[in-house]
């Protein structure tokens, strides 16, 4: 995982102030503040900082918190987990591999099968909408 070679002062010049405070400051959108919360457009949720692909629509479910929230990444290495103990709670972060950007926080606490009752991993990742980008497909 690398910053793909930019300084701060790049990702404040390509990024709004709110993808920057989410990804390059590690922040948080208030819940249901952001576009993709419930969103059921088809597509592809890229990375608002690199354009990686991150998750897919086919795996987004209302967990009812207000931010997008997804049962697995697009696979395994699309994201980066880090353990974070901010907050005196104990959570684990969820980060782009590729440019490292912080996108939300992984839980446990997931739904068992999905809507077409195909099993999931009982995965919650939680992400912010700022940090995501989707490349809607009609
Ligand atoms: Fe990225």
């Amino acid at each position: 995982m690398d910053n793909l070679n930019k300084t701060e002062d790049d990702w404040k010049r390509e990024l709004s102030p709110e993808q920057y405070r989410i990804l390059r400051e590690k922040g948080t959108e208030p819940a249901f503040s952001g576009v993709y919360h419930d969103s059921k457009e088809k597509g592809v949720y890229r990375c608002a900082g690199c354009g990686q692909e991150l998750f897919l629509s086919d795996t987004k479910f209302d967990s009812g918190t207000g931010w997008p929230s997804f049962t697995k990444p697009v696979s395994d290495d699309s994201v980066a987990t880090e353990s974070d103990n901010s907050f005196f709670m104990k959570r684990t972060e969820v980060l782009c591999s590729k440019c490292g950007g912080h996108l939300g926080h992984v839980f446990d606490d997931g739904p068992k099968k999905m809507p077409d009752g195909n099993p999931t991993t009982g995965k919650r990742f939680c992400i912010n909408s700022g940090a995501l980008k989707l490349d809607s497909k009609e």
